[in-house]
């Protein structure tokens, strides 16, 4: 064979991965542009799951979706959603075909790793006031001291009002912080493994110093804490125990690198999938073949159990009723239904090379990365898609021009994870994962490729506008 032959048949036989800026046409930078904007001002709105949801509502409205009621007529082309106890969100554009063909899903999830107050938090210690936190999803505890923080939530009160709390969000407020030791005194820390260097009963956000009152008072300092918490929102110490409130990072999104190809922010797992997800639903310019759906699920970082995960049957209710609409029986609709499960994976970090499988992993740029299977030590906890999915996900792709790749997390024994791909395949919904590559994924600050937001953008629009 000579050397052009040999260049044929290795374009004809042989894959060709390329860096997604040299496929990207130059008529789409613009608007990768455009779109990043409005994804970081999406993430800086909403740091925790209900304000998330919120704001997923707020743009859904702007766009002529209308709250679901029970027993509302639906016809092609309407516009409905349902946000289900303030924390997640089902949101679906009525197809011209009947909902026995199936509907076409993106399901993301919008809650974060976090630290979540305890019931019974405020405490004061050597004359500084405290709150005790407890750990929300798997996160490197090492990363969450000394790093401000802002709190988020609500306290519902008894008399059934909720006082909603945010601390450190607006311009002007005071930041919360977890302290860490000093190297000087670090000796004996430092030669801990990272997972119990800092134990998760230190996790505890320093709130204030200054104490009020006559000085044979004892606990002055937390007295003085709750004073300010009640003039701003009259609650009293009884009402944390109903209360969920949240401390993140206190940081908004930003352009990461020289040439701003990246984001850094808090939260992109998993709300750079919700929002290309919500984005391309509400972006639909015309009345989809299939009746299209997009889930924005809270809890899928503790296991999508609970009222509000994607394990919760207020899913199958709200496919049920759109279903009762057209008299299509649930189970019909979700046998002919397709999930793109939309979820983030991890990036290859050449830092950490030796955890990732150098042929099998996502790279940052490639575009959005498709997994076959999740799960761990031997695909635990996948619904591991058949060949014709990932078939059928291929064909939607090309035809819409989107980049992608083919993405496992990392080495097979290295460790693993899941995401709600399982959930909606055990209802007999076809499912396959698919998201964003991320760099230190569930760190507070993580950071995401501008052109892997927008390929999962038109990968999740491919999927509402599919034909078949
Ligand atoms: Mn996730
Ligand atoms: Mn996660």
């Amino acid at each position: 064979m000579d050397k052009s032959e040999t260049k044929e048949l290795k374009e004809k036989l042989l894959s060709n991965r390329k860096n997604g800026y040299d496929r990207l046409a130059a008529a789409e930078t613009a608007a990768v542009e455009d779109y990043c904007a409005r994804y970081m001002a999406f993430l800086d709105a909403g740091k925790t799951e209900r304000l998330c949801a919120a704001e997923s509502v707020r743009l859904a409205e702007e766009k002529g979706y209308r709250p679901y009621v029970r027993g509302m007529e639906l016809k092609a082309g309407d516009k409905v959603y349902v946000c289900n106890r303030g924390k997640a969100v089902m949101l679906a554009h009525i197809g011209r075909k009947s909902l026995t063909e199936g509907a076409q899903i993106a399901a993301a999830h919008i809650d974060s790793p976090r630290l979540d107050l305890k019931p019974n938090p405020l405490y004061e210690e050597s004359e500084l006031a405290y709150f005790k936190t407890h750990y929300y999803g798997g996160i490197r505890k090492y990363q969450w001291v000394t790093i401000p923080l802002e709190l988020h939530g609500v306290a519902a009160l008894k008399d059934g009002r909720s006082a909603v709390v945010n601390i450190g969000a607006d311009e002007g407020d005071p930041r919360l912080v977890i302290t860490d030791l000093l190297p000087h005194l670090g000796q004996e820390q430092a030669k801990k493994p990272l997972a119990s260097a800092i134990p998760g009963e230190t996790l505890n956000l320093l709130l204030g110093s200054r104490p009020i009152g006559d000085e044979e008072e004892t606990g002055r300092v937390k007295l003085a804490v709750m004073k300010l918490l009640n003039e701003k929102y009259g609650i009293t110490e009884d009402d944390f125990t109903s209360a969920e409130l949240e401390a993140v990072p206190a940081v908004n999104a930003c352009d990461i690198g020289l040439d701003r190809s990246m984001i850094g922010a808090y939260g992109h797992d998993d709300r750079v999938c919700a929002y290309a997800a919500l984005k391309a639903l509400l972006d639909l310019e015309e009345t989809p073949a299939k009746t299209a759906v997009c889930v924005l699920a809270d809890k899928e970082e503790i296991g999508s159990d609970g009222v509000t995960g994607m394990q919760s049957a207020a899913f199958d209710t709200f496919m049920e009723d759109l279903c009762a609409a057209q008299d299509v029986p649930v189970r019909a609709c979700f046998e002919k239904s397709f999930c793109l499960s939309a979820d983030v994976t991890a990036a290859y970090d050449p830092d950490y090379a030796d955890v990732y499988e150098k042929r099998n992993a996502a790279y940052l740029n490639y575009g959005i990365g498709l997994c076959k299977y999740t799960g761990a030590r031997g695909k635990s906890g996948a619904s591991d898609a058949d060949a014709e999915t990932v078939a059928y996900v291929r064909r939607l792709f090309d035809g819409a021009d989107v980049i992608w790749q083919i993405a496992e997390l990392g080495k097979v024994d290295a460790g693993g994870g899941g995401t709600v791909a399982m959930y909606m395949a055990n209802r007999n919904i076809t499912t396959l994962d698919a998201g964003v590559p991320v760099l230190s994924m569930h760190a507070p600050f993580e950071v995401v490729g501008k052109l892997d937001c927008w390929e999962t953008y038109k990968g999740m629009k491919a999927v509402y506008q599919a034909e078949n």
